[in-house]
């Protein structure tokens, strides 16, 4: 197969962050090509699919996962569809043109984006549609996180902390950490409480969704958890998180004043779990916190944020 799309990002330690008696450490893939963790996935499926002969890439997502997919597209040569619901940010759309993606603009929200893809994909048998989170090849490509850990740790971490939206990347983490032998590392799943769908659906023992979305962490605000994340919580130690929109706020100004990077607050999240100390940390000594990144999110942006939540 053709070379990764991804980088293998650094794993620092942040002075600012580290606890007594514990060692932490941060997998920085805010640095990874088009600002996330999302290219692992996506990178990994489009390589896949260019490979077994696929004539044209599509992908449903304002976010992230959208901007993953134009740039593995580009970096292929691969020409990709991105269809979008309305309420996306102009500057979303023109990002996603500037990598070379056609734009449909469709619906009011991601259901119908998604749907819109479902009946393309059916009427052209060249068509890849990359589904934001639900998709094994995905998780195949997420797990690529855990393998880089296995080289850059001198030891098994005890714990890692991230955060879950549809559950890609934590079913991701699950799957690299079975396939490099560390199945006791537990994983520290955080939601905020807007959109804690995985957390719901562990106590329920089944899917259910989340009527109203209401978070600042856009990139968690999946309706519901597919059902791979919550079958993966029945084999491995997955412990939910719940951290509020406010804390998440606050993990982003430190991690900026700190680690210099501007993230989500999908990313702040599990960092304020960490800035915190919380509670749920206190069986753990080796742990690592897998920054997700994130492009939505500006100096303005987090500004505001701080002005609504006292930060
Ligand atoms: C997509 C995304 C998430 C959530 O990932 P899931 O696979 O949907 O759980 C978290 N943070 C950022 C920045 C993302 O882009």
């Amino acid at each position: 197969m053709s070379k990764p799309l991804h980088i293998v990002t650094p794993l620092l330690e942040i002075p600012a962050f580290n606890l007594p008696g514990k060692r932490v450490r941060f997998k920085m893939d805010p640095y990874q090509p088009a600002g996330s963790f999302k290219i692992r996935g996506i990178g990994h499926t489009c390589r896949k699919a260019k490979e077994t002969g696929a004539s044209r890439i599509l992908a449903s997502s304002g976010g992230n996962a959208g901007l993953a997919a134009a740039y593995a597209a580009r970096e292929l040569g691969l020409p990709i569809t991105v269809v979008v619901p309305s309420l996306t940010a102009p500057e979303t759309v023109a990002k996603l043109r500037a990598f070379g993606a056609e734009v449909i603009v469709h619906g009011d929200f991601w259901d119908q984006a998604h749907s819109l893809c479902l009946e393309m994909q059916a009427a052209d048998p060249g068509i890849t549609y990359i589904h934001p989170f639900d998709m094994p090849d995905l998780w195949e490509g997420h797990a690529s996180l855990v393998d880089e850990l296995a080289e850059q740790c001198d030891s098994q971490p005890d714990l890692i902390i991230t955060s879950v939206g549809g559950g890609g990347l934590m079913r991701g983490i699950v799957e690299g950490l079975h396939r490099n032998g560390w199945d006791s590392t537990h994983v520290l799943a955080v939601e905020t409480p807007g959109c804690d769908s995985l957390r719901r659906a562990m106590e329920a023992g089944e899917l259910v969704p989340v009527d109203k979305l209401d978070t600042v962490a856009k990139s968690l605000a999946a309706r519901q958890v597919c059902q791979a994340a919550l079958d993966c919580t029945r084999t491995h130690t997955v412990i939910p998180c719940v951290v509020e929109d406010a804390r998440a706020v606050a993990g982003c100004v430190k991690f900026l004043d700190e680690a210099h990077t501007l993230v989500e607050a999908a990313c702040g999240a599990p960092v304020a779990v960490v800035m915190d100390n919380m509670e749920v940390l206190a069986p753990y000594q080796n742990i690592v916190v897998e920054c997700c990144g994130g492009n939505s999110v500006t100096m303005a942006i987090l500004n505001a944020w701080r002005e609504q939540f006292g930060v």
